[in-house]
């Protein structure tokens, strides 16, 4: 994509009120607009971060069987009471709203009750069993704080899971392998070296529940990491006895600042006992369908990957998520410069590469290479005077460490000239 084209441009103020590191560079870059606190528009550059999120979390659900669909957002009254969770009382992060009638409505803040009334319809028999349902679908939670930029916000997309199983031994089977599949998630996602499996308080139907918890010094939550099993445990249920019997020895464990990007909950029976979801086992008995739910809000893992890697200067995107592989600067207006950037963006096109191609004009060298480290492309690749004249482009890693400056202006730190050959054979190996 053309830069000039991109109706976003960068900024250098936020607004007053954004007190979080992954608004604050979210909104300069213009890949996200703050529409009231804790509600945020995603434009066209963290749409695509989104979207890259989404599709590594779909193929991992799909893994695993998962079956995609789209509820509602609008959920009646009756759909919740069978569980008291309709009360302002139960939960309190309820927005509700009405007919014209004034049959009272409520935006989904989650899905359990809904999918439970849906799986009704299909699931009488024990050969209907298992069956794990899944979507991307926004959620509304009037939630008290919303000073973590889009890591809590009041309106977001969340990836929420659901199964169904005979028993707790088919359900305990799938709930392993959702493990797994969530941590490939976090690995391929770029924060799985500092992603955690955490212990945190279950509910009726088994002792903890899962958190899959990133540390960062911004993160809400305190958890305490045991680095060589690779495990932690929520603060919210951590105690001698606990730690006990986790197999875990409090020398080893450290105290850590985290945020949490997914979880997994055993629901046991609740939900199925209570909206009456049953089906007839082998010898005819009737028995409700054990459940399972699944959570990952994609806009927070993408936060917590600006807030976990940024640098001083701006975004580092990993590869697997970034807007754009290549961000390819041309430098000078001159035509016979620009005219090599041209033929060299479409190189890069036809190999399909992902491009985001700054062709703007009277835009300083000092302002683009700022812009870039500010929009944090894996690649960084140059077309100017002096690298025609080396032969070719100035190829930097976003992650890599900074080399002396070249007096090229803020950000402009020597690459290395290769020619564009030797570009696409870097880019597709
Ligand atoms: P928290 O404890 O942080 O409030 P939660 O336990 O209420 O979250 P769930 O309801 O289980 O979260 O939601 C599943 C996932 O959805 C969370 O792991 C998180 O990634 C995401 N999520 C939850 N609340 C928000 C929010 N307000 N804004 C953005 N993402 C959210
Ligand atoms: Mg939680």
């Amino acid at each position: 994509m053309r830069q000039s084209k991109l109706f976003t441009k960068t900024k250098k103020e936020v607004p007053t009120d954004e007190v979080s590191k992954n608004a604050e560079l979210l909104i300069r870059g213009g890949f996200i607009y703050k529409e009231m606190a804790g509600v945020y528009s995603y434009l066209p550059l963290g749409l695509r971060v989104i979207k890259k999120i989404e599709n590594i979390i779909r193929e991992e659900m799909n893994a695993i069987d998962g079956q995609e669909i789209t509820m509602t957002a609008l959920q009646e009254r009756e759909t919740w009471e069978p569980t008291n969770q309709w009360s302002d009382e139960q939960v309190d992060v309820w927005f509700k709203t009405k007919l014209k009638n004034e049959t009272e409505l409520g935006l989904a803040v989650t899905h359990e009750a809904p999918i439970t009334k849906i799986m009704k319809s299909f699931i009488q028999s024990y050969r209907d069993l298992p069956k794990f349902v899944y979507q991307f679908q926004t959620k509304f939670r009037n939630e008290i704080r919303a000073k973590s930029g889009i890591m809590r916000t009041r309106e977001f997309v969340m990836k929420d899971l659901y199964s169904f199983c005979r028993d707790e031994k088919e359900h305990n089977e799938f709930y392993e392998k959702s493990k797994i599949a969530y941590q490939n998630i976090f690995k391929r996602t770029g924060i799985g070296h500092i992603t955690y499996l955490t212990f945190a308080s279950g509910g009726m139907f088994s002792k903890f529940s899962h958190e899959f918890q990133t540390i960062t010094s911004t993160g809400e939550d305190t958890i305490y990491v045991d680095g060589s099993k690779g495990i932690a445990v929520n603060k919210e249920v951590y105690n001698d006895e606990v730690i006990e019997s986790l197999g875990l020895s409090k020398e080893n464990l450290v105290e850590n600042r985290a945020v949490e990007v997914g979880n997994i909950f055993t629901l046991g029976t609740r939900f199925s006992d209570a909206l009456e979801l049953k089906y007839q086992t082998e010898t005819g008995e009737f028995k409700s369908v054990f459940m399972g739910s699944y959570g990952i809000g994609p806009g927070r893992l993408m936060g917590t990957v600006v807030e976990a890697l940024a640098d001083d200067k701006g975004i580092i995107w990993p590869l697997s998520i970034a807007p754009f592989t290549v961000h390819l600067l041309v430098l000078g207006d001159e035509d016979s410069v620009r005219i090599e950037a041209d033929k060299v963006y479409e190189k890069l096109l036809k190999a399909d590469v992902e491009v985001l191609f700054d062709d703007r004009k009277e835009i300083s060298a000092g302002e683009k290479f700022a812009d870039a480290d500010l929009l944090g492309m894996p690649y960084r690749v140059v077309v100017s005077t002096r690298s025609i004249k080396d032969g070719g482009v100035e190829v930097k890693k976003r992650n890599e460490p900074a080399r002396p400056h070249d007096g090229l202006g803020a950000g402009g730190e020597k690459g290395k000239v290769i020619s564009v050959e030797e570009l696409l054979k870097l880019l597709k190996p």
